[in-house]
């Protein structure tokens, strides 16, 4: 046993995944879960995934060794006000926020100076577009990445043994700062949202198409896009707002590239489309090569999807 007792705030997709981990591996002595909304508290005491629930944030936190923020990123500092007094001396906070700047700045700047309190943030990279503790299972973190971000109240005893809850999950652990982070993400997670936001959004709007049409022939492209904007809009609401500067600089390049692709196609430049595609056709190869293709979980859906459309 790795805690005494885990109590977990946010028992939603990743929390309750996480519990699951926690509870099939035995790593706490008691598992306690706090949630705002009282229906998923409910659901996952029935489930099973937790040992208690508490609709008290204070007691629920009460003598636990590890406390995990599963919530929205933009709920941090509220969350920190209100539990700083119920913290026992020497607890470690984590968290599994998709943004590691902001929500460093959210606890440490609501902990009282000189506390003892740890805090070991950090971001498992994996997750699906549901939410929800129904839609949780433990083999969720199976294979990917859990990217420790360090900050000036974490110590190498409270990091490595938040890292052993991410291994028994099955993740590979790496490190680094938060700005990095925060970086790396933006390119490979924060865009790609956006960016299917966005073309659902506009594909949905459109003018003078049948929406019937557009839902019947979606497996041409726009299904895989509507998977990914199908996300929870309260945590991609506070991603973007809380990764703003990189995510605009981002922006700014990607609509760069895209006015070139539009002149590329009114000027007949079929060789630099080529050109571009044949790089984009080997990035998919390396992304499979790196085994960060479809998780098991995605190919299943996808193929209960297929069987429907027969
Ligand atoms: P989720 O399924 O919607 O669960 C979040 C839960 O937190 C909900 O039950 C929500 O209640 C609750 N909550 C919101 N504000 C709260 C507060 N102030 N106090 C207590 N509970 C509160 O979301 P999720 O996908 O698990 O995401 C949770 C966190 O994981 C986010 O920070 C996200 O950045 C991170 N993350 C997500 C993914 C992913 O793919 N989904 C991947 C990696 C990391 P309501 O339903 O009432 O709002």
């Amino acid at each position: 046993m790795l805690f005494d007792k885990v109590t977990i705030i946010g028992i939603g997709l990743i929390g309750s995944s996480l519990a699951r981990v926690i509870m099939k591996n035995k790593l706490a002595g008691k598992l306690c879960a706090y949630d705002k909304n009282p229906e998923y508290l409910a659901e996952a005491k029935e489930l099973g995934v937790v040992d208690e629930i508490s609709n008290d944030l204070g007691k629920a936190v009460e003598n636990a060794d590890l406390v995990v923020y599963a919530t929205p990123v933009g709920a941090y500092g509220e969350i920190t006000r209100q539990i700083v007094p119920y913290l026992k001396k020497g607890v470690i906070l984590t968290d599994v926020g998709s943004v590691k700047k902001y929500s460093i700045r959210e606890i440490e700047e609501n902990l009282p100076a000189g506390a003892d309190i740890v805090v070991v943030p950090g971001h498992p990279v994996a997750g699906t577009e549901k939410s929800g503790p129904a839609n949780g299972f433990d083999s969720l973190f199976e294979g990917r990445w859990y990217i420790v971000t360090p900050c000036s109240r974490s110590t190498d005893e409270a990091i490595a043994k938040v890292s052993e809850i991410w291994s028994a999950a099955k993740m590979r652990v790496d490190k680094m700062t938060p700005e990095h982070h925060d970086k790396v993400m933006a390119a490979v997670s924060h865009l790609p949202h956006l960016i299917a936001f966005s073309i659902v959004g506009t594909v949905s709007d459109l003018e003078g198409y049948e929406k019937q049409e557009i839902i019947k022939y979606s497996a041409s492209g726009f299904r895989d896009f509507t998977r990914i904007a199908g996300s929870d809009p309260t945590m991609w609401r506070d991603v973007f707002l809380n990764n703003k500067e990189t995510i605009l600089e981002l922006i700014q390049r990607f609509v760069e590239d895209l006015i070139a692709l539009e002149r590329n196609i009114r000027w007949n430049e079929g060789d630099k489309l080529f050109d571009l595609f044949s790089r984009t056709q080997k990035i998919r190869k390396e992304v499979i090569e790196a085994k960060q293709e479809q998780p098991e979980h995605e190919k299943r859906l996808l193929a209960e999807i297929k069987k429907l459309d027969k």
